[in-house]
């Protein structure tokens, strides 16, 4: 019998896992502030903050959020700009949009009403099947299930199912998920079997001598639930160096719209180039302002900055601090003072660069290239 011909047999087993989720989730629960409300909107906010992005870094991302768009109707009215600069720093800004466009579909839809049907939730920009289980069993008591990367580990091991994260291979994930909530209290279930994966099984060195589930765990039994899931064999990041360019004036810092050849990705940022393995950064820097913007700038000095991750390319950034006199406003530049970058959508790596110039000691040695600062 295949492995994910397995999985359906054992729904007798999977209902007896409700209780001891349950009991544990109660008293073991961390107190995160969206499991302190039931606004659907709230939660839906969480849910596509918390895609791709740890818990710690949420938290005050999600606060922040609240603060700028305290319900649907204030996020529906915003524009990208406003919507980008509040998210700006936690990356994967297509999600914030997507959360925007939703509001105003839910406005438009259902008079700003966040449904709780499950295809009402997926006909909806940005909301995928998970994000429709997580609104619907979160916030309106449904009995939907949800499958996120936490779930499938905790379920991999529980069955010894090997899952590989293909829809095939979900199949029967989903049907477990969706047979474990129904009854009451759906939404901690579904809490439970995510705070499981967060907090005991981990994909290293799972805490199995306090899981609540492990009497009835096969992969445990097996001797070695590590095995569960399977590794996926993902290539190395590609490593990058990437030349970052703080080019200042009378105290005000250089943004540029991102083109097509700007690694970072927020709506403003620091302009950067990617440089060739031996290519020497102040050069790249000056050569780039003057191509992209026809502006001339004065080189200070560089400084090794730190690295930084995008999809599947790592960022080894070099910090180069010049100086410059703005031409005439253009369409793709706004020079910004520190005090204004919090109101701005500018990517994380952009800010990591600002701090490492910021730290750097003033005039460290580095090349420097570029004429006089001119116009
Ligand atoms: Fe995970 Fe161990 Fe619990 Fe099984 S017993 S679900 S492997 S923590």
């Amino acid at each position: 019998m295949s492995a994910s011909a397995r999985l359906p047999a054992a729904r007798t087993a999977i209902r007896a896992l409700r209780a001891p989720l349950l009991r544990w989730y109660r008293r073991h629960r961390r107190n995160l502030p969206w499991r302190r409300t039931t606004d659907a909107y709230a939660i839906w906010v969480s849910e596509a903050m918390l895609q791709q992005t740890q818990v710690a870094t949420v938290i005050p991302y999600y606060a922040r959020f609240l603060a700028r768009f305290p319900d649907l109707r204030s996020l529906a009215a915003a524009d990208d700009e406003a919507v980008l600069a509040t998210w700006s720093g936690l990356g994967y800004y297509r999600r914030a949009l997507s959360l925007r466009d939703g509001a105003r579909a839910v406005l438009e839809r259902h008079g700003g009403a966040v449904p709780a049907d499950r295809e009402a939730l997926l006909a909806l920009p940005g909301v995928g099947r998970y994000t429709a289980g997580a609104i619907a069993s979160l916030a309106h008591g449904r009995e939907e299930p949800v499958l996120d990367g936490n779930v499938r580990r905790v379920f991999s091991r529980l069955f010894a199912y090997r899952a590989t994260g293909s829809s095939a291979s979900d199949a029967p994930l989903w049907n477990a998920a969706a047979c474990l909530v129904r009854g009451t209290a759906p939404g901690d279930l579904n809490q439970a079997l995510m705070e499981l994966g967060a907090l005991v099984c981990t994909p290293r060195a799972p805490r199995c001598s306090v899981c609540p589930v492990a009497k009835r765990c096969a992969g445990r039994l097996g001797g070695n639930p590590e095995r569960f899931p399977p590794a996926r064999a993902t290539p190395p990041p590609r490593a990058w160096r990437v030349a970052v360019a703080v080019v200042e004036h009378e105290g005000r810092v250089l943004l540029e719209r991102p083109g097509p050849d700007n690694p970072f990705r927020g709506m403003w940022d620091l302009p950067a180039v990617r440089l060739a393995a031996d290519e020497d950064a102040a050069s790249a820097v000056a050569a780039t302002m003057r191509s992209r913007h026809g502006i001339r700038c004065r080189v200070h000095g560089t400084v090794d900055g730190p690295s930084h991750a995008i999809l599947s390319a790592r960022l080894r950034l070099v910090v180069v601090r010049a100086s410059a006199t703005p031409r005439p406003r253009r369409e793709r530049t706004r020079w910004v003072a520190p005090a204004e970058l919090d109101t701005v959508a500018v990517s994380s790596a952009s800010r990591k660069a600002l701090a490492s110039a910021a730290h750097a000691p003033s005039g460290r040695a580095g090349a420097s290239s570029g004429g006089r600062a001119k116009a």
